[in-house]
């Protein structure tokens, strides 16, 4: 029996590839270890976003090169995003590769790696995942690629246009998953808001959402990656009739500035965002909002920096990630103009970074006094860690539970906090009885 390491980086898009991978080598008799000195097949699925992904993509694979000295790694295998980007480059810069492999085809990958070992390579394969989430919250990829086309963006370079799975397919992986203990489901993709729009000729995001929620097992449906033109009130109004679905969107504006909005070619305007932030607002004062802004763009002067900042400060995000631009070969904007000293992104990021710790605070403060499920995801110390509707999985803060001594909670368990103190992105509470 064949053991194999797959180590999964980038996005939670690219993890779902990963467990896909992880099935595929399951159904091919293989054993899977977290060991890399003990894998005879080690895989490294790569990340090709930006500068800092692609680098760290190279020193893992590099790293567990290593293995083929130290450990029993007889075959070192390269996919996803970098892999898939760059194969020709990589192939001559990385010898200790023994398989380039792109972003599709998890099946043909492990039939070929079968080939490489002397394995049989005919075995059936069922098309499942092996979840590398805790067993009780798991990503649901609802499309892959993406027709947006931003200026600064490599990933339709490498993905292509969107393809949307068909809804069919969606509630079957669905129903499986709440049948394997599933309670929290995270709706992902390059842009989860057109999900179906090239299937089904229209946004079809409500319809699925409305269709899962029929679904027994689930207790919180998530939507990530939401795009602002495609993010509308028929959708809000359908988060919003549901319980199961929880009243939290990640909705990337990248920026408010109309000339640069233009010259990044992010479809929808400033006025849809501004009236998208505030319908939220009003229909609901728990809805949390979630944001990615980019800084440095070229050619953004400071008084459209100001405009963002000051955009940020009059209609609130809760939660907001920003990065630096980083031009990308392949794209238009590395071409542009105006390319900008990482000295004045970096000022600028830290800057809007600075001010949204404090709007988070205020945020998170309002919370004080609710009672919220918290969905237990580690307990130590006579405290419970989880997370409330208000905190998506890998990229949001904890709540810290007391109270919970001799409880017997475990992971994955639900129990009620009323919540007593609040930072800028974890919070406190106590489990009521
Ligand atoms: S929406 Fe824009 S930034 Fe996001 S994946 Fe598509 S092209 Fe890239």
């Amino acid at each position: 029996m064949s053991t194999v390491g797959v180590v999964s980086l980038g996005c939670s898009k690219n993890r779902v590839d990963s467990e896909r991978i992880l099935g595929c080598f399951a159904d091919a008799g293989f054993t899977i270890t977290q060991k890399p000195e003990e894998a005879e097949v080690l895989l490294v699925n790569t990340c090709g976003f930006i500068t800092p992904a692609k680098e760290e993509s190279i020193n893992t694979t590099l790293e567990m090169a290593q293995y083929k000295e130290s450990g029993r790694c007889r075959l070192l295998v390269m996919t996803g995003c970098l892999s898939q980007r760059y194969r020709t480059e990589l192939e001559t810069e990385m010898p200790e590769v023994d398989l380039f492999w792109g972003v599709h085809e998890p099946e043909q990958l492990v039939r070929r790696v079968c080939t490489m070992l002397g394995i049989p390579a005919d075995c059936a394969m069922r098309g499942r995942r092996i979840l590398t989430t805790p067993g009780y919250s798991a990503y649901l990829r609802i499309a892959d690629g993406c027709d947006n086309r931003c200026t600064y963006c490599a990933i339709p370079l490498i993905r292509g246009g969107r393809k949307s799975v068909h809804m069919e397919s969606l509630l079957t992986e669905a129903r499986s998953l709440a049948e394997n203990g599933v309670k929290e489901l995270t709706l992902i993709a390059q842009d989860t808001s057109a999900y179906g729009t090239e299937l089904y000729g229209k946004p079809m995001l409500a319809e699925l959402l409305r269709a899962l929620c029929q679904i027994d097992g689930f207790q919180w449906i998530r939507v990530l990656y939401a795009y602002p033109n495609t993010v509308t009130e028929e959708l809000i109004d359908t988060m919003l009739s549901n319980d199961k679905i929880v009243k939290y969107i990640d909705m990337p504006i990248q920026h408010i500035a109309p000339r640069l909005l233009k010259d990044m070619n992010r479809h929808g305007t400033r006025e849809h965002i501004e009236h998208m932030v505030d319908y939220i607002r009003k229909a609901s004062d728990e809805f949390i909002l979630r944001t990615t802004v980019m800084l440095g763009f070229p050619g953004e002067s400071e008084g459209e920096f100001s405009q963002l900042a000051d955009f940020l400060q009059a209609h609130p995000f809760d939660r907001v990630g920003a990065f630096t631009f980083s031009p990308e070969d392949g794209t238009p904007a590395a071409l542009m103009e105006g390319q900008l000293e990482e000295e004045v992104k970096q000022r600028r990021l830290d800057a809007i970074m600075k001010a949204q710790q404090h709007t988070s605070l205020l945020l998170n403060q309002k919370r004080i006094g609710r009672v919220e499920n918290v969905l237990v995801e580690q307990v130590s110390g006579g405290i419970a860690y989880g997370r409330s509707y208000a905190e998506a999985p890998d990229v949001d803060g904890m709540i810290a539970v007391s109270g919970v001594k001799d409880a017997g909670l475990l992971p994955g368990m639900f129990i009620k906090a009323k919540l007593t103190h609040a930072d800028a992105y974890d919070l406190k509470g106590e489990m009521l009885q």
